[in-house]
């Protein structure tokens, strides 16, 4: 694609970097088959070729960013299947990232929204202040219909609440696991923000996978939210504010003991982490730590399938449908390792039809775009339906919360593959028969 950004622009690296990637844009459309959005509303403008051409348009004019435009790029979910499909390689997650940080330099948002996102990014990167968002909104819970009318912001507000689990999840315990055979590897698990609190048993289960395993988890006392939630708002600084702690935190422990990798239980988290090098590429203080971090950075489901795991403690077969998270299949192109570990449990795992296109999670994006969420939503279940599953399992918080009202339990990979070699059944799956009462497997 053809550009006209003057030299001066292309003196902030930042504008460089996007017209490389506008250029590299052959303008062929595949990309418009596979994006969600375009799928459901056929507008151009809501395709991922639609929307490069409005964001060169923005960046090259140099003006304020428009109404118009804001509102295509707030629809696009981020869930880059469009970089999967592309066959000229246009790296639109760096190029839609540009975007949203000129959109929040440029654009003043309408009242509610900017409340809304105000309200998200300071409770949802903050365990604590996430947690009592959460105890408000189970109490909120059946003002809903009533919430849910408010002008302007009632359909988010109802979003949100719908979107809290229906108990208080209970606190992470801290465990005793003791390592199994010798010393295999030594990491640090990423905590982060909304998954300790929604779902602690996740780490619980990976440590325990870890430990059996002979690999010692060392706990990193203040890192927090990776920084991808702010960062996907547009809000650069806050998203590399929390990148640098965590990257100074990792580094002390790179170069005082060691680490052989630096793991991740959500794929969104994991997405932000190996991209923290390109973050900070032009901070001359982090370019280089960043890098070194974003190098070792791996999921949880990439690691394990390196580590020639100990066949299954316990009878499996049961079938599971693998929803592979948008963050994993096209962020991180990470497709067979967790379903070639699921089986290598005992599992029977399904593909799910239409795998590709996301479940409208993709961050806050299932608050702030309720209604494009709800109808993706709709259609990923309707698909995981098809297989017959008796569980799902993913790798994803965000897709577990979206997902988590379907009437099939949905888990964690790491946790059906802790219950497998001997820990405890997860607890979505302790009310479902998952155990007792298995499904006749269907022909595909
Ligand atoms: S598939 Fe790639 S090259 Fe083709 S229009 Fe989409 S982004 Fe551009
Ligand atoms: S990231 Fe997803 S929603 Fe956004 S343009 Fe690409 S395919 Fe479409």
């Amino acid at each position: 694609m053809q550009t006209n950004f003057s030299s001066a622009q292309l003196t902030d690296p930042q504008m460089q970097a996007s017209e490389k990637i506008l250029r590299s844009c052959v303008h062929c459309g595949f990309c418009t088959a596979t994006c969600p959005t375009y799928l459901l509303g056929g507008d151009e403008l809501d395709s991922p070729r639609g929307r490069i051409y409005l964001i060169k348009d923005m960046l090259e004019n140099g003006k304020p960013a428009t109404g118009e435009v804001v509102k295509h790029i707030d629809r696009c979910l981020s869930c880059l299947s469009c970089m999967t499909t592309c066959p000229s390689g246009v790296h639109y997650m760096h190029l839609v990232d540009h975007a949203r940080a000129y959109i929040e330099q440029t654009y003043v948002r309408p009242w509610p929204d900017r409340l809304l996102r105000s309200v998200l990014g300071f409770v949802l990167p903050h365990r604590e202040r996430f947690r009592l968002a959460l105890a408000g909104a189970l109490m909120m819970k059946p003002l809903r219909p009533f919430i849910a009318r408010i002008p302007a912001i009632g359909a988010r507000l109802g979003a949100m609440i719908d979107l809290a689990p229906a108990h208080f999840p209970s606190r992470a315990v801290p465990q005793n696991v003791s390592l199994e055979g010798g010393l295999r590897g030594r990491v640090v698990m990423l905590e982060g923000c909304a998954q300790p609190v929604l779902k602690p048993a996740i780490n619980e289960a990976a440590r325990r996978v870890l430990a059996r395993n002979g690999v010692e988890v060392v706990a990193v006392k203040g890192e927090g939210c990776c920084g991808a939630l702010v960062h996907h708002m547009g809000r650069e600084q806050d998203g590399l504010a929390f990148a640098r702690r965590n990257i100074d935190l990792w580094i002390a422990e790179m170069d005082g003991r060691g680490l052989d990798a630096i793991l991740i239980t959500a794929s969104g988290c994991g997405t932000t982490v190996k991209d923290y090098g390109f973050m900070l590429r032009n901070d001359a203080a982090y370019a280089d730590k960043a890098q070194r971090v974003s190098a070792i950075t791996k999921d949880i489901s990439q690691y394990l399938a390196g580590l020639d795991l100990a066949p299954p403690a316990r009878a499996t077969g049961q079938v599971i449908a693998y929803h592979s998270a948008c963050s994993m299949q096209h962020g991180q192109q990470i497709r067979d390792e967790p379903k070639k570990l699921l089986k290598a449990a005992g599992f029977i795992v399904k593909d799910v039809p239409e795998g590709h296109i996301c479940c409208g999670s993709a961050g806050t994006y299932n608050m702030m775009q309720p209604e494009i969420a709800g109808q993706l939503k709709a259609r990923k279940l309707a698909n995981i339906a098809r297989t017959r599953p008796q569980a799902v399992a993913t790798g994803n918080i965000g897709c577990m919360t979206q997902l988590s009202s379907g009437g099939v339990p949905i888990v964690h990979t790491v946790e059906l593959l802790d219950w497998a070699s001997g820990g405890p059944l997860p607890e979505a799956l302790a009310q479902s028969g998952f155990v007792h009462q298995p499904e006749p497997v269907l022909a595909e």
